[in-house]
C-alpha cells in the first residue's frame, strides 16, 4: 500500500519558511524537500514526517517556522480563492462568517494531508478547534509543550483574512501525552481592514504550489500578472 501524499502547499510553505528564517539549513532539509518533489506532488508522509523531527530539534525555531509555514499556506489557499467569493464571505454578518471561514479552515487543513480533521464548536468570541491526526504532533515520547502551532497560525490567518483579529491558544496536544489536539480560539470583537490583513498573498513562492495553465512554474503570481489572467489552478486547496 503506498503511503498518503502530501499537498503541495503543505510542502511548499515548510520549504518557503525554512528559507526565511533558517537559509544556512536550507541545503540540509532539501534532502527531504526537494523543489522537484514539492512541483510533482510525490512528497510523502515519511519525508515532510523526518523533516518536521528535525525541525523539532531546532530548537526556539520550531515555533517560528510552523508558524510562518502556516500563515503562507492560508495566504496562499485564500488567495487562490476568486475575488468574487472572498468579497461576499467578507459581507456575512460576523457570527455566520467566523462558522463558514472554520468550515473553510477545515477542509483546507484535510487537503494539507489527508489523515488530518478538524472540528470546531463556536460560542460567541470562542470557538474550541478538536484536531485529529495533526502531522506535527506524531511523537515517540511526550515532550513539554504542544507543537499544533501550524494549524493555530492557519486558523489565525484564515480569520484575519476575513475581518476577524484572533489569538489561538494551544490547550491540549497529542505530543504532550494528550489524547487529541485542541486549539481555544479567542476571536477579537473588532473588525480588521482586510487589505492589512493579507488582501494580498504575503509570499513569493520559492516552489509554486500552484500549476499556470498546466506549467509548473515559480512565482506563480509573478508570471501571472504581467499577461493578465491566466487560470492558476490550486492543486490541493479548491475550495467550492
Ligand atoms: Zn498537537
Amino acid at each position: 500500500m503506498s503511503e498518503p501524499k502530501i499537498g503541495r502547499v503543505l510542502a511548499a510553505s515548510l520549504h518557503q519558511a525554512i528559507d526565511d528564517l533558517l537559509p544556512m539549513r536550507v541545503e540540509f532539509y532539501q534532502s527531504w524537500l526537494t523543489a522537484t518533489r514539492i512541483r510533482q506532488g510525490a512528497l510523502g508522509h515519511g519525508r515532510i514526517a523526518a523533516v518536521i523531527s528535525f525541525l523539532r530539534q531546532e530548537g526556539d525555531e520550531y515555533d517560528a517556522v510552523v508558524d510562518r509555514a502556516g500563515r503562507y499556506a492560508a495566504d496562499w489557499t485564500v488567495g487562490a480563492l476568486p475575488v468574487v467569493a472572498r468579497t461576499l464571505l467578507r459581507r456575512l454578518p460576523r457570527p455566520i462568517r467566523v462558522r463558514v471561514v472554520l468550515r473553510l479552515a477545515a477542509r483546507m487543513i484535510r487537503k494539507l494531508h489527508d489523515d488530518c480533521r478538524l472540528r470546531a464548536l463556536v460560542r460567541r468570541d470562542i470557538a474550541v478547534v478538536t484536531l485529529e491526526g495533526s502531522l506535527f504532533c506524531d511523537v515517540r515520547e511526550p515532550v513539554g509543550a504542544p507543537l499544533c502551532g501550524f494549524y493555530a497560525a492557519v486558523l489565525e490567518r484564515c480569520l484575519e483574512f476575513f475581518g476577524m483579529s484572533a489569538r489561538v491558544q494551544l490547550s491540549r496536544c497529542r505530543a504532550t501525552g494528550d489524547g487529541t489536539c485542541e486549539l481555544i480560539i479567542h476571536i477579537g470583537s473588532r473588525e480588521t481592514r482586510p487589505s492589512a490583513a493579507g488582501e494580498q498573498p504575503v509570499a513569493k513562492p520559492l516552489v509554486a504550489p500552484f500549476e499556470c495553465s498546466g506549467v509548473l512554474a515559480i512565482g506563480c503570481a509573478e508570471r501571472c500578472r504581467p499577461v493578465g489572467w491566466i487560470p492558476c489552478v490550486p492543486p490541493v486547496a479548491a475550495i467550492p
